[in-house]
Formats: C-alpha cells, sequence, structure tokens
C-alpha cells in the first residue's frame, strides 16, 4: 500500500486538535462575564457630513407621534397611558422616577420605521451617559429589552464602536458616523425584519436590521445575534409580534426629544 507521509496528520494537527478539545474545560474557571466583555473599540467609523433628509410620513404610514398627543404609546412597565412631555411638537424623555420607557400600543411584525431625535444643545456628560436613549425595534416585554437601536450623542463623544449612535446595541458596529451635532435633528429609517420562530420556539430565521442615519446607510442587513444584552452574549427567545419601544435611559444628562415617528408595516 502507498501511503505517503504528507496524508498523516501533523502532530501541530495533532496538537491543535487536543487544545480546542480542552477549551471547554478552561472555560468553566472562566471569571463572571462583565458589561466590557462585549465592549468593541476598534476601528472607530469613518465621520461623514449627511445631507438633507425628508422626512414627510407617505399616504400609507401609521403615525405614531405627529407632535399633538402620546395616544399611540404606553407606559411599557404597566401599559398606563405615556406620560412623556409632549411641547412645541416634540416628545421629550421624561426622567421622572417611576415614568420609565413607553412603548406603542400596537404590536409590529415586519416594518419600516421612521424617527427623528435630538440631542438637546447643553447635552453634558460623556460615553454612554451622554444622551442615552434608544429604539427597541421589538420589544418583547418589561423584563426583556428586546431589541435596541442605539440612541445617543455619537458627535464627538468617544464610546465602544456597537454602543454609539447607529449600533444594534452590543451587536453592529455602524458602517458610518453621519450624526449631528447637539441641538440639531437626526433622522433614523429603519427596516425591520421580525425573527421567526418554530411551533417549539427554536429559531427559524434570525432578524435583519437596515439602518440609514440621517440618509446614511449604517447598517446593512444586519444579522442579529438575539436579543440585546448589556451583559453576555445574545440569544434568542420566541415571540410574535412586538411594540417598538423608546428608552428612557438612567444616565444623569439632559432628555433627549423625539418627533415625526411613523411606520409602514411590511407583512
Ligand atoms: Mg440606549
Amino acid at each position: 500500500m502507498n501511503i505517503r507521509l504528507s496524508h498523516l496528520p501533523s502532530v501541530a494537527t495533532l496538537v491543535s486538535f487536543l487544545a480546542l478539545s480542552a477549551a471547554p474545560i478552561y472555560g468553566q474557571d472562566q471569571a463572571k462575564p462583565k458589561p466590557e466583555d462585549t465592549e468593541v473599540w476598534q476601528p472607530v467609523p469613518k465621520v461623514v457630513t449627511p445631507g438633507v433628509t425628508d422626512s414627510a410620513p407617505p399616504s400609507d404610514a401609521i403615525v405614531l407621534f405627529d407632535g399633538k398627543n402620546e395616544d399611540e404609546w404606553v407606559s411599557a412597565q404597566d401599559h398606563t397611558p405615556a406620560r412623556w412631555v409632549v411641547h412645541d411638537n416634540i416628545l421629550t424623555v421624561s426622567k421622572e422616577h417611576g415614568i420609565g420607557n413607553i412603548e406603542t400600543t400596537r404590536k409590529f411584525k415586519d416594518y419600516q420605521l421612521h424617527i427623528e431625535w435630538r440631542i438637546p444643545e447643553n447635552i453634558t456628560g460623556s460615553g454612554q451617559a451622554r444622551g442615552n436613549s434608544g429604539v427597541f425595534l421589538a420589544s418583547t416585554g418589561p423584563g426583556d429589552d428586546g431589541y435596541e437601536l442605539q440612541v445617543l450623542d455619537s458627535y464627538n463623544n468617544s464610546t465602544y464602536v456597537n454602543g454609539m449612535a447607529g449600533s444594534l446595541y452590543k451587536q453592529s458596529i455602524p458602517l458610518a458616523n453621519p450624526m449631528r451635532k447637539p441641538g440639531e435633528w437626526n433622522v433614523y429609517d429603519v427596516v425591520w425584519t421580525a425573527p421567526a420562530f418554530n411551533d417549539d420556539g427554536s429559531l427559524k430565521t434570525p432578524a435583519y436590521a437596515t439602518v440609514f442615519l440621517n440618509g446614511v446607510l449604517v447598517d446593512n442587513h444586519f444579522e442579529l445575534k438575539g436579543q440585546t444584552l448589556y451583559i453576555g452574549k445574545p440569544f434568542y427567545k420566541a415571540y410574535d409580534r412586538a411594540p417598538i419601544k423608546l428608552q428612557a435611559h438612567g444616565d444623569k444628562s439632559e432628555p433627549l426629544s423625539f418627533r415625526n415617528i411613523w411606520v409602514r408595516e411590511l407583512d
């Protein structure tokens, strides 16, 4: 029989196989997971100056906020009427104790979303504590956050890049940074493809998000690994239809505002 030496596994291959086999044993000794474990700081997305974006809702849109009232919104905690602040045709986050996140009364599957947001001109703080909010593209319950598209002042404000504006929090790194400065309005246009689940609750197809920030593509059909988690690796949990939720973040910086929110259902 003609066996050539080169067809046999090398010592190096065997050593690396044994090392891989042993990996889970070392894994058991790992320290308790920390938020920092899932922060990514490099490479920093390039800064792009956005053009002008048009924002009026198209004829088939469901208008979620037109400047007048919060009729389409409730408290995410107890589903009582939303108590953020409507003034001057905008909706401002209330950081008052006990108010918290708000979510839509309607539930959605796949959709196109338009939402405008403004970091106050007098914003203070740094990193994640500077104008932090979020658009949860599917709010899967008060205990589960859902899927967060980060809202943050990312104009000259350094943080981990998978947690800056335009990121699907701790999952995607935005393709660019077209953020406008505090006091000016930023615009998100989102295409959300909800995850689908089998009858036994297992994942059938993952969620995808395409996001434009100020008309610049920042997430291109990005496949999510599961729900947003602050600590640890994301995973999926079955749900059907879900509201869209806005975050009243606990940081101490001045509250930001939203306006002109509309959605087009795609399913
Ligand atoms: Mg946030």
